[in-house]
């Protein structure tokens, strides 16, 4: 059972840092991220949820794509090999 971690990201509209939740970890501790240093798993859990920002009281959704991709050492070493 995995504890709440706690990301913070910025508001789109004033800039004001605004606390999301995220459930995507199995870790038994609790851990704070910043958006652009949460990994993929706790962002992906995020996905979808609104927050209100405090401060200027607008109403935000996590939105984005996650992607997969190769290490780029590992696709010219692939490459190599053909
Ligand atoms: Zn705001």
């Amino acid at each position: 059972m995995g504890m709440i971690d706690y990301v913070y990201f910025s508001c789109p509209v004033c800039g004001n840092r605004i606390q999301g939740q995220s459930k995507g970890r199995e870790w038994p501790e609790m851990s704070v991220f910043q958006w652009e240093d949460a990994p993929w798993y706790v962002k992906t859990d995020m996905l979808g949820r609104r927050y209100t920002c405090p401060s200027c009281s607008v109403e935000v959704e996590i939105t984005g794509t996650v992607t997969v991709d190769a290490s780029p050492v590992e696709v010219e070493e692939r490459k190599k090999q053909k």
